[in-house]
């Protein structure tokens, strides 16, 4: 996590504009196979050398972008813009990008020296350049000793490693990821996502990442674009996406959040004031105007509820887990269920009334009809 930040920028793409062009831009592109909409219409710009992920539940259209910014599919509407040049009706092999699958693909009967040499060798590039740019590869990612082995020697981390290099080794303008790391077990993508930050660091490639891992988002990424039905529903740098969600599709799928039903009392200048019935009065900020009576939803995550023994109150304990240092509690107030994350110096039993108290500068507030 402290590799990501440190490295993090709060508006990369005007970065990107005072100093460079950008890596990508899409303009309002459409998808559709067999008349079923993939993507309805996506636009997005990515900084030179950026880190960018792309989250979303299956079949949302992240993989469909990818391809079109590879050139392996073509738009039905909208353009494909790659290092400044509109690429739209280009090729693949005419676009300044290469793709890592998450089946690695290598050549079985090749050591791993000649597949990452493969493509440079297909262009033609001087012998001296590829050993060059071969080893440079290899060392980078840390595989230099295994070049003469085949790929049936090598665990699945190695052959991503070369997978890596191969696509690398052609120094693209921009690497497209498609969840690399799925094969993996957790442990290696772990160790995985910190390389892939180092590798990036050191290679200054836009990365174009794609994922339905919220947490391998929130890890790696400079900023993470929220993908649902065909669309972008939010696109900012981790902490903006997880501390201020732009809908509840949002709010539910990066992080654990309680979702819960209120009636809006105020809405002024970006900050509401709504009555969640049982568990009182709560503030908090609000994306798009509500007005007095609506009815709204409130986005609550679970360690921003403070949780204290009250006879007096309605809202029961059902729930108390232990989860490491934290305990994760789950209580019944009313029709909803709340969850609550505390340390377990403040631990409460199941069966015990509490009242609860939502604090904090994360609660969100959304009309019901952004749900
Ligand atoms: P996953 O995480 O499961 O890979 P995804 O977010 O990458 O999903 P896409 O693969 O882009 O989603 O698919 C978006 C939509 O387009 C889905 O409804 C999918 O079924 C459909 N789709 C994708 N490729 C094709 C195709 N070649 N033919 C028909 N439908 C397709």
């Amino acid at each position: 996590m402290m590799n990501a930040l440190e490295s993090r920028s709060s508006d990369p793409v005007e970065k990107a504009n005072l100093s460079t062009s950008l890596a990508v831009r899409l303009e309002g592109v459409t998808k559709s196979y067999d008349a079923v909409p993939a993507l309805k219409g996506v636009s997005l710009d990515v900084a030179d050398g950026e880190f960018i992920t792309l989250l979303g539940p299956s079949g949302c259209g992240k993989t469909t972008t990818l391809r079109l910014i590879g050139g392996f599919e073509r738009p039905d509407s909208g353009a494909v813009y790659v290092a400044g040049k509109n690429v739209t009706y280009e090729p693949p092999f005419r676009r300044p990008v290469n793709t890592v699958f998450q089946q690695y693909a290598l050549f079985p009967h090749l050591s791993i020296y000649n597949n990452i040499a493969y493509g440079l060798r297909h262009a033609r590039v001087p012998k001296a350049e590829i050993h060059r740019r071969v080893n440079q590869k290899m060392a980078l990612m840390e595989i230099a000793d295994l070049g003469d082995r085949k790929p049936s020697q090598l665990s699945g981390g190695q052959q991503q490693r070369v997978a890596l290099a191969r696509a690398l080794v052609m120094e693209p303008k921009v690497l497209l990821l498609d969840e690399p790391l799925g094969a993996l077990d957790y442990k290696l993508r772990k160790a995985m996502q910190l390389e892939l930050r180092r590798v990036h660091r050191e290679v200054g490639v836009t990365f174009i990442y794609v994922t339905h891992d919220q947490e391998e988002a929130m890890t790696m990424s400079d900023r993470i674009v929220v993908m649902n039905q065909g669309r972008i529903e939010q696109l900012g740098v981790p902490e903006e996406i997880y501390d201020n969600p732009a809908t509840p599709f949002v709010a539910g799928f990066v992080g654990d959040t309680n979702l819960v039903n209120g009636v809006a009392r105020e809405c002024r200048a970006g900050r509401a004031t709504v009555d969640l019935g049982v568990m009182g009065v709560v503030e908090g900020v609000c994306r798009y105007e509500v007005d007095a009576g609506d009815q709204v939803l409130v986005s609550v995550r679970p360690e921003d509820v403070r949780v204290t023994p009250s006879s007096e109150s309605s809202i029961i304990v059902r729930d108390a887990m232990l989860i490491g240092s934290s305990i994760h509690l789950t209580m019944v107030a009313g029709d909803s269920t709340v969850s609550a994350l505390v340390p377990r110096s403040a631990a409460v039993l199941p069966g015990t009334p509490v009242a609860v108290n939502l604090v904090g500068p994360r609660v969100c507030v959304y009309a019901r009809e952004q749900a």
